[in-house]
């Protein structure tokens, strides 16, 4: 059985004012005993009855930690489960923590992929994100990263940030697209509550692009990177010919996964689990009793019927409806019919050679089309 393998590490240079992720302040000493309590984790959960296709090292910042630790994440990952020979393993960055030697070492520990958390390649920009980072870090992390020779690299850019304009945007992707990344993730800014830009935003200083400009510029966006050679295979994921990435298709495909880690999700078995998420709390509970579930849910059949619906309609390519019906044993006309005329009706779905997609239109429309099938 396939299993995607998440590990989280939930700790930043500085807590981003958009951020609503589980990230925490970067603490060296709490961080040794966090990778400590990780590792225990991941061997509690060692089992070679699992082949994972992918692992994904995401945060918070991981590379806030040291390469060396880094390393001993992987190993340990390696020790523990089965890895198939061609193993998508990507780590997520932010341009200020990475230098040469660093991603050298990295590669080397088996790491094959690597998401760059750019955002913006404009200073103020940045500043006003409250990134870390600078444009010259930009430069030299997605250099120095090709050195290192990540063969297999994307970029996370955002759209629809206060006092944007379309022209601006188009210049962020046009420097993206010189870079030549093998792919690229692009969303617009939404204010969470619980952030420091949701108390920005209710004080009205936060002025977002009106909504039919930030269209405007997700259709920009799609229009740009297709010339450019991307395939847009996801709502806000684009990659060359054959670069996708294989994590996030199976999260979207609604496959089984295991979270370790701070606050990380797992859906296994048919069941939704989560661990606590404050490192600290987290730390405690492992050492306790090496495991930190803080919930569990049995998804009943209609959940998750609608998850995998919720989910998989943000492919471009849909859902199989053979897959879908052999899964959950039902007939999908039998469960959907009734919301699948309407919907056919105004064009906002295609169901063809036994698909569900999302039209053109409907992707523009997608939060409100997907809504329909899980209200
Ligand atoms: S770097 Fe990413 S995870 Fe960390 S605070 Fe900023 S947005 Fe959040």
């Amino acid at each position: 059985m396939n299993l995607g393998l998440y590990l989280h590490i939930p700790y930043c240079l500085h807590k981003c004012g958009y951020c609503d992720f589980n990230s925490h302040p970067e603490n060296q000493e709490e961080s040794i005993r966090y990778v400590d309590a990780l590792l225990k984790e991941l061997r509690a959960y060692s089992s070679k009855k699992y082949t994972v296709p992918t692992v994904f090292l995401g945060g918070g910042t991981p590379t806030t930690l040291l390469p060396s630790q880094l390393k001993q994440i992987l190993d340990t990952v390696q020790q523990s489960f089965n890895l198939t020979p061609d193993c998508e393993i990507t780590i997520e960055a932010n341009p200020a923590t990475l230098k040469l030697q660093a991603l050298q070492e990295i590669r080397a520990a088996g790491y094959n992929r690597i998401s760059i958390g750019v955002q913006s390649f404009d200073e103020k920009e940045l500043k006003l994100l409250e990134r870390v980072h600078n444009q010259e870090e930009i430069h030299s992390t997605i250099q120095q990263a090709r050195l290192a020779k990540f063969e297999n690299l994307s970029m996370d850019l955002m759209f629809a940030l206060p006092d944007q304009t379309i022209e601006k945007w188009c210049s962020h992707l046009k420097q993206a697209i010189n870079k030549n990344p093998d792919h690229l993730s692009t969303y617009n800014l939404t204010i969470e509550p619980s952030t420091a830009f949701f108390k920005l935003h209710k004080k009205g200083k936060l002025c977002l692009p009106h909504e039919d400009i930030q269209l405007e510029m997700y259709k920009t966006t799609i229009q740009t990177l297709e010339n450019a050679g991307y395939q847009q295979y996801e709502i806000s994921n684009f990659s060359k010919p054959g670069m996708e990435s294989q994590h996030n298709i199976n999260y979207w495909n609604n496959g089984e996964y295991l979270g370790v880690g701070a606050g990380a999700s797992s859906y296994l078995n048919g069941e939704r689990f989560k661990n606590t998420n404050l490192p600290s709390n987290y730390i405690r509970e492992i050492g306790v009793k090496k495991n930190a579930i803080e919930t569990r849910e049995r998804l009943e059949p209609i959940q998750a019927m609608g998850e995998t619906l919720m989910l998989g309609l943000r492919l471009l390519k849909g859902i199989s409806i053979d897959v879908f019906e052999n899964r959950f044993e039902v007939s999908f006309q039998k469960v959907y019919g009734k919301v699948l005329e309407p919907l056919l009706n105004q064009e906002l779905i295609t169901f063809n050679q036994n698909r569900i997609a999302l039209s053109r239109k409907g992707l523009f429309l997608a939060d409100s089309v997907i809504l329909k099938f899980i209200s």
